[in-house]
Parts: structure tokens; C-alpha cells; sequence
């Protein structure tokens, strides 16, 4: 084993230029949380501008509703006053030419008082608002009394004149007063209103004309005519209009609003996602740094034990030669300390060939005869466990793969010597070398055992260092053969035959034909 510092340092080397790999890896990680940072903010600002939008076209929707909704509620009542002042036109004139006339020619006078005289009038006004959605049709006196009245109980009633009653009095033209049952901007939250809920009162003067149109007519004064018309149907409309316009604007704002909102928020899903890799990377990069710092003083520490650990195991070989037969008791205490200190030096190779890989030399080997040195090195064990060996395929042609020996030999003598403590006391180590057909211009090299083959629940874990299933191994055996193929550009793979028992595939380039020595 090479001892020298250079290869202390060089472990060192190998350790700063992985973190450094990791460093570059990830070195536009800060840059991109930066990115995202400034990413959180604008969504931030299109968040609240997507709730101003919302608040803003609320707003206005109301408003062009509460707007819409009051120019159809004034058309709609501008239509009920010109019926309004249509009726009241008609029954000036029907009064006059059907009931006044008439009356004055055969009582002389209008007197109501006489029966006869006010079922003549009771008669003329029923003809004419009959079936035209008009109640409570009043006239009153030059002294504020009801002298008329389709609903019988108020006649001859002083008190029921209204305000509007007095100002027909003076004024000329018909005045219109609202009468509601209920405030409007309730009925905007009634589901259905009750007929009667809104009403609309026509106070007019009565006057002696003749003529169909009296609007402008100004003959002598007779009295003041009072009707109302229920308009709830007129007001519901107007409602209805305005609830419709509110609801359409509000559900299309609405709807706009929640196309926004999930667009924001995939946009933030995806940059949560952003952030998180990044968060990960950061992670990765500061265990990475971890990693490569206590590699770098592990290797150095296994370095320094390696030297008193020769020591050690070389003091104790030469003391059980001084010792003899003689002294069992200390000749057992100090096979104890050889053994120990041979396992223990051993994981410290182990360890430092797997923790500082070489690169290796690139000269031509000839396979079968690799495989041949560790077989013989392997072989009393081999004969001691009466474990018998199948050479199959090209394995006794000259078939070279650029790489190194001493390498290549680590690598398979691992290998086989995990088939022969698979084994145990007997079996057969069945060794195939073959070109392979996939990839091209490559070795195959197979190695089958029949023991009881990898342990199934652990496949994942075999190339982890440090994992092994033996009491006295150390789970490096197969990572340093993966990294030595590995470095040869080769690959490894692991897996258990049909028929049982482990089964290893190397496969590795071939040195290109022509190129190999004779
Ligand atoms: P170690 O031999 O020190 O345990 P390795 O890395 O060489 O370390 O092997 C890891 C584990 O893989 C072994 O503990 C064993 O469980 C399993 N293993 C390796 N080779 C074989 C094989 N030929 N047959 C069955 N199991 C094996």
C-alpha cells in the first residue's frame, strides 16, 4: 500500500475538487431564490391588484345599476302620470258633458245631497275607471268635504284632504304624490311585493269646459278630483332591471376575479415549487461541504493508524515466534492481537482505497490472465471449502481492455472471494467471459456462484460503503469494485440467477482490435 504524504494531500485534493464540483453545481442557486424573491412580490402586487379591480368594478357596478335602475323606475313613472293625466282629462269632461250638463238642465243646480243626482255622477265615474286598475276616486267641495267618493264611508268627510288637495286649490295642473307601503330601497331585497305596495296619487281641478283636451283649458272652478293608481307592478320592473343588471355585472366580475386568482396562484404553486428546489439545492450543497471536510479527516486519520497498526501486527508475529508451545496462555493473548490488528489494517486499506480512488493506468490487460492470479491466490481456500471453478467462454483467449492490472485484480479477487464466503463449505464459481453485443466493442465478464445469492431485501444498499452482512466484514468490497470499473468506464451489475446463487456482470471496453500485444 502506498504510505507516501502525496497521497494524504491527494485525498485531500479529491475531497476540496468534490465540493467544488457540488459548489458549481449549484452556484446559481442564491441567484435564482433572488429571482424568486423579486417572483413573490410582483405576485404579491398583482394579488392586491386583483382585489382593487374586484372592489373597483363592485362599485361601479352598483352604481350603474342603482343609475339604470332609476331611469327606467322615471320612464316607468312618467308612462303612469301621462295615463294618469289622460284619465283625469276624461273624467273632467265626462263629469261635465255626462253628469253637470245634464243636471243643471233638469234640477236647475247640481246638488249632491240629492240622491238621484249623485248615483247619476256614482254611475258616470264607474263607466269610466272601470277595469282600469284606479281606486279611491274622490272629489272635493270649494269647502274641503268629500262630496264624492267611490268608496261610500268617506263621503261628506272634512278631514280628508291632503296637502295636494289644498295646493290644486291654487295651482293649475295635476299634482303626483307616491304613496309606498314600504321604503324603496327594501323592495330591492323583497322576492315579490304585494300589489297595493306602491301607489301613485293624481290630484287635479275640476273645471267647467268642454272642450277634450283641457290640460290648458281654464274654465270655472268646480271642485278637485283625487284618484290613485297602484304602480307596484311599474316599480317591480324597475327593480327587476336593476337587480338584473347588478347580478349580471357582479357574476361577470366575479367570475373574472376567480380566473385571476387561479392564475396567481399557479403562478405561486409554481414558484413554491421553485423555491423549495432551491431550498434543496442549498441543502445538498451544505452536506456535500460536510461530507467532503470529515472525509478529508477521516482519510487522514486511517492514514496515520495504518503505520501503528503494522507495527502492532508485526510485534505480535515475532513475540508468538519467541513465545513458543511452551506459554499457550500468552500465545493465544497475542494471536488474538495479530488477528485483530491484520482485520483491523485490513478495513483501514479497504477504507482508504475506497475513500481516495486513483486514477487508473491505461495499458493493455489481458483478462484471463488477472483472473487466473487472483484464482491462485484464492486457491487454498478454495481447496479447503471444496469449491470448484467453471471457466467458461474466451476465458483462456488473450483478451485485452485498456486499464490496470493491479486494479482490475482488486476488483475481481473482491468479487470472487464474496462468491467463496457466499458458499461456504462447498459449490461451484462459475467464471464467463464473452464480447458483449450491447454495448458495442465491450467485454462481458459474468461470475456465478452458488450460494445463497444477494440478500434480496438489501439490493438498493450493496454499493453503500459500510453496508455488509458479515460479522467480520467491512461493506467496502463492493463499492471499491464499482469504483474501480466505474473509473475504468466500465459497469457493474448485481443481481441473483434464476437458478439461485449471486450473479456479478463486468463489462468493460475492449482494447480496439489490432491495438493488442501479441
Ligand atoms: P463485505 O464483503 O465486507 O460484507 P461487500 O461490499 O463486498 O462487503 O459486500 C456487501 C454485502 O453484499 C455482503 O455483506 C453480502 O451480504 C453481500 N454479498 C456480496 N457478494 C455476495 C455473494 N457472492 N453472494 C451473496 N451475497 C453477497
Amino acid at each position: 500500500m502506498d504510505s507516501s504524504p502525496k497521497n494524504l494531500t491527494d485525498a485531500g485534493k479529491e475531497a476540496a475538487k468534490d465540493a467544488r464540483a457540488a459548489k458549481e453545481k449549484i452556484a446559481s442557486a442564491p441567484a435564482r431564490q433572488k429571482n424568486s424573491g423579486d417572483e413573490v412580490r410582483s405576485f404579491g402586487v398583482v394579488r392586491s391588484l386583483a382585489w382593487a379591480a374586484m372592489t373597483l368594478t363592485v362599485a361601479l357596478s352598483v352604481i350603474v345599476a342603482l343609475y339604470l335602475g332609476n331611469m327606467a323606475g322615471k320612464t316607468l313613472l312618467s308612462k303612469s302620470q301621462s295615463f294618469a293625466l289622460l284619465l283625469a282629462d276624461n273624467l273632467n269632461n265626462q263629469i261635465y258633458r255626462r253628469f253637470t250638463l245634464p243636471t243643471v238642465s233638469i234640477f236647475g243646480r247640481v246638488d249632491l245631497s240629492n240622491p238621484e243626482q249623485y248615483r247619476a255622477l256614482d254611475g258616470v265615474v264607474r263607466s269610466i275607471i272601470q277595469g282600469l286598475n284606479v281606486d279611491d276616486v274622490r272629489i272635493f267641495s270649494h269647502n274641503r268635504m268629500v262630496r264624492y267618493a267611490t268608496n261610500a264611508g268617506e263621503r261628506d268627510k272634512t278631514d280628508l284632504a291632503s296637502p295636494s288637495v289644498e295646493r290644486a286649490f291654487i295651482e293649475d295642473g295635476p299634482i303626483y304624490d307616491i304613496l309606498d307601503g314600504i321604503p324603496y330601497w327594501q323592495a330591492f331585497f323583497h322576492l315579490s311585493l304585494a300589489s297595493e305596495t306602491f301607489r301613485m296619487r293624481t290630484t287635479y281641478p275640476l273645471r267647467i269646459e268642454n272642450r277634450v283636451s283641457s290640460s290648458t283649458a281654464d274654465g270655472p272652478f268646480m271642485g278637485v278630483l283625487e284618484f290613485t293608481q297602484d304602480i307596484t307592478r311599474d316599480i317591480k320592473n324597475a327593480i327587476r332591471f336593476q337587480q338584473l343588471v347588478l347580478g349580471v355585472t357582479l357574476l361577470s366580475s366575479g367570475m373574472l376575479m376567480v380566473l385571476l386568482m387561479l392564475l396567481v396562484r399557479r403562478a405561486e404553486l409554481a414558484l413554491a415549487l421553485r423555491m423549495a428546489e432551491a431550498q434543496r439545492l442549498q441543502r445538498e450543497l451544505h452536506q456535500h461541504e460536510k461530507l467532503a471536510g470529515m472525509g478529508r479527516v477521516v482519510a487522514s486519520i486511517a492514514h496515520e493508524i495504518r503505520n501503528p497498526l503494522g507495527i502492532i501486527s508485526s510485534s505480535a508475529e515475532l513475540l508468538l515466534k519467541r513465545a513458543g508451545r511452551e506459554n499457550p496462555g500468552t500465545v493465544r493473548v497475542l494471536e488474538a492481537i495479530y488477528d485483530e490488528a491484520k482485520r483491523l489494517s485490513r478495513t483501514v486499506s479497504d477504507f482508504l482505497d475506497y475513500a481516495r480512488p486513483r486514477q487508473p493506468r491505461q495499458e493493455p490487460v489481458e483478462i484471463g490472465q488477472v483472473i487466473n492470479q487472483a484464482l491462485t491466490f484464492l486457491g487454498p481456500d478454495l481447496a479447503e471449502r471444496e469449491i470448484g471453478v467453471v471457466r467458461a467462454g474466451l476465458l483462456d483467449e488473450p483478451l485485452h481492455v485498456p486499464g490496470d492490472r493491479d486494479f482490475l485484480y482488486r476488483a475481481f479477487y473482491n468479487i470472487m472471494s464474496n462468491a467463496v464466503q457466499a458458499m461456504g463449505a462447498s459449490g461451484t464459481l462459475t467464471i464467463t467471459l464473452g464480447r458483449s453485443e450491447e454495448p458495442e466493442n465491450f467485454i462481458t465478464l459474468r461470475f456465478h456462484d452458488t450460494g445463497g445469492g444477494f440478500p434480496k431485501g438489501s439490493m438498493a444498499q450493496l454499493l453503500d460503503p459500510f453496508f455488509t452482512t458479515k460479522d467480520d466484514g467491512t461493506g467496502l468490497g463492493l463499492p471499491i469494485v464499482n469504483s474501480i470499473i466505474s473509473s475504468h468506464n466500465g459497469s457493474l451489475t448485481l443481481g441473483n440467477a434464476p437458478d439461485g446463487g449471486a450473479e456479478v456482470l463486468v463489462q468493460l471496453p475492449a482494447l480496439p482490435s489490432g491495438t493488442a500485444p501479441e
